[in-house]
Formats: C-alpha cells, sequence, structure tokens
C-alpha cells in the first residue's frame, strides 16, 4: 500500500475515532486529508454548534451487563438476548432543531406542509435541483424501508454502489448494517434507512454546507413524516448534522439526543466498523440502547 494510502487510512480512523486535531502541526485532519488528496467519508462538517442544553435526567442501563453476548457474535448474525430493561428515564445531553409540533418548513424549504407522504417527497427529490449534486449523481437515493418504522437509521450520503441503483447501504457498509441491525431483532424491511444528502457527491467528497443546508428539509420532513420511536445516527457526518454541534463522535456516543423530539442514539457508521473492528463492541452497545428505546413504555 501507498504511504499516502496508509496516511489517509490512519487518518480516516483518527477522525472516526472522534479525533480532530494532529499533534504534528496546528493543522486538522480535515485540513491534512485535503492535502494528501484524500478527503473521504465521515468528516466534520462545517455547521454551527448547537444550543446545547441538559435535559430530562439519567440514562439507567447504559452499560452493558457482563453477561450479554459479546458484539461480535451479535453483529456477526446471532442473536443477543433481547433487552430486559427499559429505560425509565433520559438524560438527553444535546438538542438538535427544537421539536416543530405543527412541521412548518423553512420559507425556502422545497417541501411544503402538504407534502406529507414519503411518496411525495421523493418525488420532489428526484427532481430537485437545489444544490448541484444532482447533475453529477446517477440516480437520487431518497431513502427506503418501512412507512411505520419505529427505528430511523441516517447516514451521510450515497456511495457508488448506492448512486447506481438509487438505494441506501446496499454496498459492504450496507450489508454490515443489515447484520447489525439483526443483532437486536431487526430486518432491513423493519426500518427506514436515509442520508442526510440525498444525491451522491462526486468521488465521495464530502458534502459542503451549503448541500448539506439544501438538502436538510427532506430529511426533516420524512422524520416528520415516519415519527419513528428513535434515530440511529451513523457516522460522525449524520450526528454531527442532526445535531448540529461539532463534538466528536466520542462525545456523542452513549447518550441519548433528541432530534425534532425524537431520541437520536450516535454510532459508528457501518464503513468505519469495516476498517476497524475495534469499534464492533460501541457500536453494539449503542445499538443496545436504541432497542431499550424501543422497548421502552411510549410516552
Ligand atoms: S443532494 Fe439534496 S439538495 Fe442536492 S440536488 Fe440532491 S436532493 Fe436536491
Amino acid at each position: 500500500m501507498r504511504p499516502e494510502d496508509l496516511l489517509r487510512r490512519y487518518l480516516e480512523q483518527r477522525r472516526e475515532a472522534g479525533e480532530s486535531e494532529l499533534i504534528l502541526d496546528r493543522l486538522s485532519v480535515d485540513e491534512v486529508l485535503r492535502i494528501v488528496g484524500a478527503v473521504g467519508r465521515g468528516a466534520v462538517a462545517e455547521v454551527p454548534l448547537a444550543q446545547h442544553s441538559p435535559v430530562r435526567a439519567s440514562v439507567s442501563n447504559l452499560s452493558i451487563g457482563a453477561s450479554a453476548p459479546s458484539p461480535d457474535a451479535s453483529i456477526e448474525g446471532s442473536m443477543p438476548t433481547s433487552a430486559d430493561s427499559a429505560i425509565d428515564d433520559w438524560r438527553v445531553v444535546l438538542r438538535g432543531p427544537a421539536a416543530i409540533p405543527s412541521a412548518v418548513p423553512p420559507p425556502t424549504s422545497p417541501v411544503t406542509s402538504e407534502d406529507r407522504s414519503l411518496g411525495d417527497i421523493r418525488e420532489q427529490i428526484r427532481a430537485c435541483t437545489r444544490c448541484p449534486l444532482y447533475a453529477t449523481a446517477t440516480n437520487p437515493v431518497p431513502g427506503e424501508g418501512s412507512s411505520t418504522a419505529k427505528l430511523v437509521c441516517v447516514g451521510e450520503a450515497p456511495g457508488a454502489n448506492e448512486d447506481q441503483t438509487g438505494r441506501p447501504f446496499v454496498g459492504p457498509a450496507g450489508q454490515l448494517l443489515t447484520k447489525i441491525l439483526a443483532a437486536i431483532n431487526l430486518s432491513r424491511e423493519e426500518v427506514f434507512i436515509v442520508n442526510v444528502l440525498k444525491h451522491r457527491p462526486p468521488g465521495n467528497r464530502n458534502p459542503l454546507p451549503e448541500e448539506v443546508e439544501a438538502c436538510r428539509p427532506y430529511l426533516t420532513r420524512q422524520l416528520e413524516v415516519l415519527k419513528p420511536r428513535v434515530i440511529v445516527a451513523l457516522g460522525t457526518f449524520a450526528a454531527q448534522t442532526l445535531l448540529e454541534t461539532k463534538l466528536p463522535i466520542g462525545k456523542l456516543r452513549g447518550q441519548v439526543h433528541e432530534y425534532l423530539g425524537i431520541p437520536v442514539v450516535v454510532t459508528y457508521h457501518p464503513a468505519a466498523l469495516l476498517r476497524n473492528s475495534a469499534w464492533k463492541r460501541p457500536t453494539w452497545e449503542d445499538v443496545q440502547l436504541a432497542r431499550r428505546i424501543l422497548d421502552s413504555p411510549a410516552a
């Protein structure tokens, strides 16, 4: 492997672990990646810091019991024991945008309050020209899954496989996501899988802030229509976009956040797990937390 490829892999792993600076210099990880010409997925988006506000009580049973099955076993396919304890109450450490009971989109939004169904939103995405990505992508990737999904997975943006097929998470990372969902007794058909961006950035480059803002109304509307019990943010980019924060993923994991009044659990992107199996255990813990939210009594 070429030295620059090794460096890129190392930097991407450090970034996915939540590190944003290198000791070498005052350059950030993203700046170094740009210098080596290898900015990949999962980078820190230039999004504004959120209005962080501590809210409710503590998360009980956040940690996984010692007798629980290993993450390797569960993610590789065998089923874990079902979550046996519901969350009594939550500590929502960070908030994304406040809940919007009336779901009124911003004035510049392409999605109106009349666009209630997922099909309407999908058609609007297919016709969208709000940012330049539509011109370079092969297909839009609006998202797919159950219209009654209780869990929604939010990723970053379509990759090459997704761009070709018009479906989210269909490559190796998607296959791993299917196994992760199986570890909490969910099939792909039972959840809804979506990305922040609906068209692929050329060469898998990082989404630009203006692209995220142009595309955000579609994700917001999808979540408002779906009204899931829990959102699982896959990777740094999705988490930071939903929660409007620059905090690294290491500081966002292990807590229940909130987006539009919906609990959000942050975990690693499956593509990151393919690069570093050491993140399987924390990922397994994160999805167990999401499972406990699903199993908790409805508010
Ligand atoms: S990425 Fe989003 S905003 Fe940009 S063209 Fe596609 S649907 Fe429209």
